[in-house]
């Protein structure tokens, strides 16, 4: 009889939950629930992907070079010190293998992305969680919240689910005070909503505890393709690599990501589309009685009065086939977090609420 057991901190792990694809009774429901992108990759993206499909039988390049000087190009940044993974998920993974473990603490935020603290328990580290103040992560509490077993401080900015973000001084004023034994990662998921963010970069080329975390997931419509990338200081990328899998990242997927971040003018378009719906569903919702922070990423955090209100304008949303992602996971049990649709499901989706909110009312 075996008597093999996981590795410590592996059992802890509460297995990540997706966004919910299917309603019942809706045969095409409106997936609002994992924040994709509703008009699809760049058409030069997706012709990419599909011209690799003719020859499958080769391995693809295993320094992604190609792709991480496109990138280099695009953003400014020094191409030797970028790393590609599948999707950013698999270079959070690289970070907690790399500097945390067993007796090591790995801190994030109240609301934080819960692959944080899915890596740092596979690890063997400990996640450490600090408070948010209003939905939106406290410097404060986090500076309170290190201590010399810190190795890693996630944060989120702007963050998910919440959709908040903290200025570029704020992170700054974190890098600086963060434990000389501690790497602080930026996570950019978001960065591309926000017009004008270089997802902080420039704190990357300051400082020497800065790593920066970027995806192709979001506004770039390629989650299904899984490929991320990552920048920070030269000695860190090398041990991350050491980690990395010499074929991690498929040939279609650095195809398909090449493209994308070359088709500026779709980006931008992108993320014209998401702030211009984004305002309109706000407000829409506020006026139904909904009210939201201010959200800088492609999603909206919708707050209702008690949890059962917030289940029921889910169910109530499913019924009418739109697709919603419940965040009670997250500590956030009153609020159904929204991604921005396009135009049609944003009218479906206030509509919906609208109704939803008049009969919770009657
Ligand atoms: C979606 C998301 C990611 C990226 O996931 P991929 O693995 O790149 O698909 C990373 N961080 C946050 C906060 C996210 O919401």
């Amino acid at each position: 009889m075996t008597t093999i057991k996981p590795q410590p901190g592996i059992m802890q792990i509460t297995p990540y939950v997706a966004g919910k694809s299917a309603a019942k009774g809706a045969n095409k429901p409106t997936k609002l629930s994992s924040n994709e992108n509703p008009l699809g990759p760049s058409p030069a993206a997706r012709d990419s992907y599909i011209e690799v499909a003719k020859h499958l039988e080769t391995y693809p390049p295993s320094d992604h070079a190609d792709l991480r000087q496109v990138i280099a190009n695009i953003h400014g940044l020094d191409p030797a010190r970028i790393i590609c993974g599948a999707g950013s998920d698999e270079v959070i993974t690289f970070l907690c293998q790399t500097y945390a473990g067993p007796g090591d603490e790995v801190l994030y935020t109240e609301h934080g992305f819960s692959m944080y603290r899915i890596s740092a328990l596979a690890a063997g580290a400990t996640p450490v969680v600090a408070p948010e103040t209003d939905r939106t992560a406290d410097v404060d509490a986090m500076l309170a919240a290190c201590s010399p077993r810190t190795r890693l401080v996630f944060l989120a900015n702007p963050n998910n689910p919440t959709g908040t973000m903290i200025p570029e001084s704020e992170v700054a004023r974190l890098a600086a005070g963060i434990p000389d034994t501690a790497l602080l990662v930026l996570d950019g998921a978001y960065a591309e909503f926000v017009d004008g963010f270089d997802g902080h970069a420039g704190l990357v080329e300051t400082r020497d505890n800065v790593v920066m975390t970027r995806t192709f997931s979001k506004i770039y419509g390629l989650g299904g393709a899984r490929i991320g990338w990552g920048y920070g200081p030269a000695s860190i990328i090398d041990a991350l690599n050491r980690v990395r899998g010499p074929f991690n990242v498929s040939a279609a997927a650095l195809a398909a990501a090449k493209a994308a971040v070359q088709d500026v003018a779709y980006t931008d378009h992108c993320r014209a589309e998401n702030a211009k719906w984004r305002q309109w569903l706000r407000e829409r919702l506020a006026i139904s009685g909904v009210p939201s922070d201010e959200s800088h990423a492609n999603f909206i955090l919708a707050r209702f009065e008690t949890a059962e209100q917030a289940e029921a304008c889910d169910a109530f949303l499913q019924s009418k086939g739109l697709i919603v992602r419940n965040v009670a996971g997250y500590g956030l049990g009153t609020c159904l977090r929204i991604t921005i649709g396009d135009e049609i499901a944003c009218r479906n989706v206030a509509g919906a609420v609208d109704a939803f909110m008049k009969g919770a009312r009657a």
